[in-house]
C-alpha cells in the first residue's frame, strides 16, 4: 500500500485536520499522481457537512486534482511518468451500461465512483485531492496541458466542466442570451466559457460588489437581484439561465426571466427541495432542466479547449491549514472566485 498525507473532516460539521492513509498499490491500468494543486467546490461543503444525506467519514474531500504522475502501470499506454494529469469528480464506472459506453459516465446506470464519498468496486470507500498522491484508472485520468497555470487549471475538473457540459449539451453561443446565477466558482466559469462560445452574458448576483469583477471576466450586463428595476428589465429575455446558487432560493424568480421556450439548467445543488410554479412554466412554454459535470471525453475536450483559448479559473490560493476558514467565507459568498489548495502546503 501507499502511505498518503491528507486532510480529512472526521465527522459532519467538524473542522477538517490532518490524517494518514493509505492508497492502492499502482495496479495494471493505473497511473500514481502526487497531487500539486486541488480546487475546493462547494460540493465540498454540501459533503462534509452531510447537507445530501449519505456522507462517509472520515472523509478526504476534493475533486479538482491536478499534479504529476510518478508511476505507470505495466499495461498504461495514454500516460508516462512525469506528465501533467487530472482527475475529476469520479474516478470509476460500470464501463458497460449505455451512459458508460456512450462516454457519459457521471449518468452511469449503476453508480459512478466518485473521486471521494464514494465506495470503489470493492466496496472501500474513496479519498480525494485534499492529499499529497492518488492512484487511479488511466482511463479516468485527464491530460493536461502545461501551457497555463496550474493551479488554475485544477478548478476546470469541477467548475469548468460542470458549466461547459451544459453550454455544449444546449449548444448555447452566438444569438444566445445567457443568464449565469451565482458568481461563485462554477458561476464564473459559466461566463468565461459562455462568452467564449459566443453568448450574451448577464450576470445575475446577489453581490452588487462582484459587478466590475463579472466585466472583467467576460460578462456583458450585471444585474443585482435584489434591485426591482434592474430585474424588470431582463425579465423574459433569456434563451438560456445556468443556475449555480448553493442554497435555498427561488426558482420561481429566476424562470420569469426566461423567454418563450427558454430553459434554465440547474447545476447548483442546494440541500433543500424546490418549489416551482407550473404557471411559470407552461405560460412561454419554458423548460427546467439540470446537469451533472461531464464525462471523461467531453471533459478532455473541455481542458483542450482551454489551453487553446488560454482559459482558466480566478484562483486564491490558499495553504491546507486555511481549509475551514475557506468554507466560511464560500459560505458568505466571499470567494474571488475559487479557492485552490497548493499541496506543497501539505
Ligand atoms: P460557490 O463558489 O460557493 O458559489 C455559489 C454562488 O451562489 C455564490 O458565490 C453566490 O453568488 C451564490 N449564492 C450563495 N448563496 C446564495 C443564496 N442564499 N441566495 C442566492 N445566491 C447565493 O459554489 P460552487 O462551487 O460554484 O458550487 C455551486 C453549487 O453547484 C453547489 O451547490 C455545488 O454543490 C454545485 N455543484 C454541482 C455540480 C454538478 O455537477 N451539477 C458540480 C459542482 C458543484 P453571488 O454572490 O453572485 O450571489
Ligand atoms: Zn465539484
Ligand atoms: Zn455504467
Amino acid at each position: 500500500m501507499i502511505p498518503v498525507k491528507g486532510y480529512a473532516a472526521p465527522q459532519a460539521k467538524i473542522p477538517l485536520g490532518p490524517f494518514k492513509f493509505e492508497r492502492r498499490e499502482v495496479g495494471p491500468h493505473d497511473v500514481q499522481i502526487e497531487i500539486l494543486y486541488c480546487g475546493v467546490c462547494h460540493s465540498d461543503i454540501h459533503q462534509v457537512r452531510d447537507e445530501w444525506g449519505g456522507s462517509i467519514f472520515p472523509m478526504v474531500p476534493g475533486h479538482e486534482i491536478v499534479g504529476k504522475i510518478t508511476k505507470v502501470g505495466d499495461h498504461v499506454t495514454k500516460f508516462k511518468v512525469g506528465e501533467t494529469a487530472g482527475v475529476g469528480c469520479f474516478v470509476d464506472s460500470c464501463r458497460h451500461c449505455p451512459s458508460c459506453q456512450a462516454g457519459l459516465e457521471q449518468y452511469c446506470d449503476n453508480g459512478m465512483v466518485g473521486t471521494y464519498n464514494g465506495r470503489d468496486k470493492e466496496g472501500a470507500p474513496t479519498y480525494g485531492g485534499y492529499s499529497n498522491q492518488i492512484v487511479v484508472d488511466e482511463n479516468y485520468t485527464l491530460h493536461v496541458s502545461d501551457k497555463l497555470p496550474l493551479s488554475g487549471v485544477a478548478p476546470l475538473l469541477c467548475a469548468g466542466i460542470t458549466t461547459w457540459s451544459p453550454l455544449r449539451e444546449w449548444k448555447v453561443g452566438k444569438g444566445h442570451k445567457l443568464g449565469v446565477v451565482g458568481l461563485g466558482g462554477l458561476g464564473h466559469m459559466a461566463v468565461k466559457l459562455g462568452a467564449s462560445l459566443g453568448a450574451e452574458v448577464t450576470v445575475l448576483s446577489t453581490s452588487a460588489s462582484k459587478k466590475a469583477d463579472a466585466a472583467k471576466l467576460g460578462a456583458h450586463h450585471f444585474v443585482v437581484t435584489s434591485d426591482p428595476e434592474q430585474v424588470k428589465a431582463v425579465s423574459g429575455t433569456f434563451d438560456f439561465i445556468i443556475n449555480t446558487v448553493s442554497a435555498q432560493h427561488e426558482y420561481n424568480f429566476f424562470l420569469q426571466l426566461l423567454k418563450l421556450d427558454g430553459t434554465m439548467i440547474l447545476v447548483g445543488v442546494p440541500p433543500e427541495a424546490p418549489t416551482v410554479s407550473a404557471f411559470n412554466l407552461i405560460m412561454k412554454r419554458r423548460r427546467l432542466a439540470g446537469s451533472l459535470i461531464g464525462g471523461i471525453k467531453e471533459t478532455q475536450e473541455m481542458l483542450d479547449y482551454c489551453a487553446e483559448h488560454n482559459i482558466t479559473s480566478d484562483v486564491e490560493v490558499i495553504k491546507i491549514d486555511y481549509i475551514n476558514e475557506a468554507y466560511e467565507r464560500m459560505i458568505k459568498g466571499d470567494v474571488r472566485y475559487r479557492f485552490v489548495i497548493d499541496m506543497a502546503s501539505l
